[in-house]
């Protein structure tokens, strides 16, 4: 075995009371007196645990962020991580409580992400307990916006990505075979605003124009362009309009997710969508927005690296490791324009943003002895 294996295999208990301990300071993106203490305390953490230097980059309206960089060199390796959570402050003392049990701990953010982010902390401890030679620096960033689309982050992990030869992103893995995720879809978000005229609908109807009837067939039209051969989909998921029942509505609104697999059909879908025409003469069509994220596509680079990572689990771990894609983003989009990109290297479990959120604690030193070795075999 491996010494990197076999200090990590002494870890599963450390690692477990470390994820507790982050799991309690509870980390709401938009509370940023909770999501700084969280900072702060995983800055600290990561000077400890890995011998490393952290930096506090402040923010002012979302939580601050932190880079630490590990080792040394020209070259740099990017892992990427946030600690904010879709759960509430409270959440943790009623609706969703920390709780082992047997191999598997339950709390929020423990799978999306905070489980992930404490096998990193690790895997560079290991990197330093054993000795490991590494001829690139590691640039880890802990950011503390994701879960809103990473306002505040995004420019500081495109800044950091452009520099790496290499990005390794710890969000979950994708169901219990622990796949990694070497595809996301980009994500665009428009607004459709569209006015008409109001007009009292009992008294003289033919006088105004719907706008929630004009939307209808907005709605209709935009969700046909959905196309799964492609791999496109677009939703409405939000619609508003109207007043009160008796008045022809005269403003209507939607907002719509639009998911593609590669920028080439962003370049072929966003124009259909921003040019929506009305098709009632006087009423007006508008729509607002654009990108979100890049498509994360599965470029050559991105195989290889995948390669890389499936070798170092077969030689080292005995394990088959698996690739798959997902229509989810995360800050993996913004980094694969610049670096290859390798996602979904973080915990084993399952229930992100949802009730039953959980990881599977033994694989918590597994997985971190596969970012390590993967670490070691890229850095060398
Ligand atoms: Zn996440």
């Amino acid at each position: 075995m491996h010494s990197i294996v076999e200090i990590l295999m002494d870890k599963q208990g450390v690692m477990l009371e470390t994820l507790r301990q982050m799991v309690d300071k509870e980390s709401p993106t938009l509370d940023k007196e909770l999501t700084d203490d969280l900072a702060a305390f995983t800055a600290g953490l990561f000077e400890e645990l890995t011998g490393g230097t952290a930096s506090i980059i402040q923010n002012d309206y979302y939580g601050n962020h932190i880079r630490g960089e590990f080792g040394s060199g020209e070259e740099q390796i990017l892992l990427l991580s946030h600690f904010d959570t879709v759960w509430q402050k409270g959440d943790i003392n009623g609706k969703i409580p920390f709780k082992i049990e047997g191999d598997i701990a339950y709390g929020p953010g423990v799978f999306d992400m905070k489980g992930g982010l404490v096998q990193g902390l690790y895997a560079l401890h290991a990197l330093k307990e054993s000795k490991e030679i590494l001829n690139k620096k590691v640039v880890f960033l802990f950011t503390s916006d994701e879960e809103l689309g990473s306002p505040s982050s995004q420019k500081l992990i495109e800044e950091e990505a452009k520099k790496s030869n290499c990005v390794l992103v710890l969000e979950p893995a994708i169901s219990k075979k622990g796949a990694l995720k070497t595809a996301r879809k980009g994500v665009g978000i428009f607004k459709v605003h569209i006015k008409g005229k109001s007009a009292h609908a009992g008294v003289e109807p033919e006088k105004g124009l719907s706008a929630i009837l004009e939307l209808s067939k907005q709605v209709t039209y935009l969700h046909n362009l959905t196309d799964y051969c492609r791999g496109t989909t677009v939703n409405v998921g939000k619609i508003s309009g109207g007043t009160t029942v008796n008045v022809i509505a005269a403003e209507a609104e939607a907002d719509i997710d639009l998911r593609v697999k590669t920028q080439a059909e962003f370049d072929r879908i966003i124009p259909i969508i921003k040019n929506l025409k009305s098709t009632t003469a006087g009423v007006v069509v508008k729509v607002a927005g654009g990108i979100n994220r890049p498509p994360f596509e599965r470029t050559d680079q991105v195989i290889s690296l995948f390669n890389i990572a499936k070798k170092v689990a077969r030689d080292y771990l005995g394990m088959t490791l698996e690739e798959m894609e997902t229509g989810g983003g995360s800050d993996g989009n913004f980094t694969a324009p610049f670096a290859p990109t390798l996602d979904g290297l973080g915990a084993v479990g399952g229930g992100a943003h949802a009730l039953n959120e959980h990881i599977i604690i033994s694989e918590m030193p597994i997985r971190s002895a596969l970012l390590a070795l993967l670490i070691k075999e890229l850095a060398n």
